[in-house]
């Protein structure tokens, strides 16, 4: 089997949140891209990737140079064409555009492969288990009241949500008794039963997030992520250390290596990682070896319709992060039932483009 073709695309998808319809702002979208490799047997493979912004224009270009590099190359030998990208990239990564790019190509790989073996990706991966814990995301934003905070919470536990996350680090940097009234609010809305994580997406300092975090120890969050910036592995170490409260990172950093300074530090007790900027399934899923080694479970980020599959394809997957962003993307995703995902059996990714959505979000 060779590649034959390739098709690139930029969308702009809405920005709405089918979770608890507590959207930002009407009528926002988010840059995304998408890819089709095709091979000479009919089997196509679908990437996507985002993190383009203002210059998604240039991601879009990107995507199709790597995409281009692939034609002729067996599609089933995943590392040598990523080695062959790297190569032909120079030295334009190991983070950045290059990193996108190369995700959306390797993703198509692997559901190529899926489709070829006709296995669903998370059994190609390891198999672990055929559901996974998942948690709403996007919903309880700290652009909220706290009013509209706890209604956006009922709403998630009425529809079945057994974890949500809600983010502190509030607007204009509120003093820390405000900050904590958040994660008060919400836990009441809940009860002591639904699993809590909170977001802080690197808006405080490590002392800030030590204060703070010790003020909400008996709310019993789930986690506490991205405290303080996110390469500040030694600073992280310190909020870790401090903390009853689990601590969750990695989402920000690039490729493989970093994780091993995060892990080799004790930065996070969770190890997160977003599949767009590691590098793929292949990256994403040495990552989570090398956590595993550590005795740290690992944890997605975004995208769960596709991230759900390396999550229950290992031991160390703790739980899916529910963030609706692209379901939009797809005739169907993978259904949630008492507050878990359950995997799909087709192969693959088991995916399959919405084309009429496709074609209304087209750039
Ligand atoms: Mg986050």
């Amino acid at each position: 089997m060779k590649i034959k073709s390739y098709e690139v695309a930029a969308l702009n998808v809405p920005e709405t949140d089918p979770l608890a319809n507590m959207e930002e702002e009407k009528g926002r979208t988010r840059p995304v891209v998408i890819l089709r490799l095709r091979t000479d047997s009919g089997i196509e493979g679908i990437g996507v990737t985002f993190y383009g912004g203002k210059m998604t224009g240039s991601l879009r270009v990107a995507v199709g140079e790597l995409a281009a590099l692939t034609v002729g190359e067996d599609p089933l030998r995943i590392e040598k064409i990523v080695a062959k990208l790297r190569a032909a990239a120079d030295s334009s990564g190991p983070g950045g555009i290059f990193t996108l790019a190369l995700s959306a190509i390797d993703i198509a790989l692997w559901d190529i492969k899926g489709k070829a073996l006709e296995q669903p990706l998370w059994k190609l991966l390891g198999g672990h288990r055929d559901r996974v814990p998942t948690y709403a995301s996007g919903s309880l934003r700290r652009g909220l009241t706290h009013d509209q905070a706890q209604e956006a919470a009922h709403t998630l536990v009425k529809k079945g949500f057994k974890q949500m996350k809600t983010q502190m680090g509030l607007p204009g940097n509120p003093p820390p008794a405000e900050e904590v009234r958040r994660v008060r609010v919400v836990r009441e809305a809940i009860g002591p039963d639904i699993a809590l994580m909170c977001d802080i997406n690197q808006r405080w300092r490590p002392e800030q997030a030590i204060d703070i975090g010790s003020r909400c120890e008996d709310v019993g969050l789930f986690w506490l992520e991205d405290v303080t910036t996110a390469d500040d592995y030694q600073g992280l170490a310190r909020v870790t250390a401090a903390l009853k409260t689990p601590i969750a990172g990695g989402e920000y950093v690039w490729g493989i290596v970093p994780f091993r300074h995060m892990i080799e530090a004790r930065s996070v007790d969770i190890v997160m990682v977003d599949i767009a900027r590691v590098g793929g399934v292949s990256q994403w899923m040495k990552v989570a070896g090398m956590a595993e080694a550590f005795n740290l479970p690992i944890v997605s980020h975004v995208m769960p319709e596709i991230l759900v599959h390396v999550v229950a394809a290992c031991p160390n997957g703790l739980t899916v992060e529910y963030m609706p962003w692209m379901i939009a993307l797809y005739e169907e995703t993978p259904a949630i039932e008492n507050g878990e995902l359950v995997l799909p059996d087709k192969p693959g990714l088991g995916l399959k483009f919405d084309e009429k959505a496709i074609a209304a979000f087209k750039a």
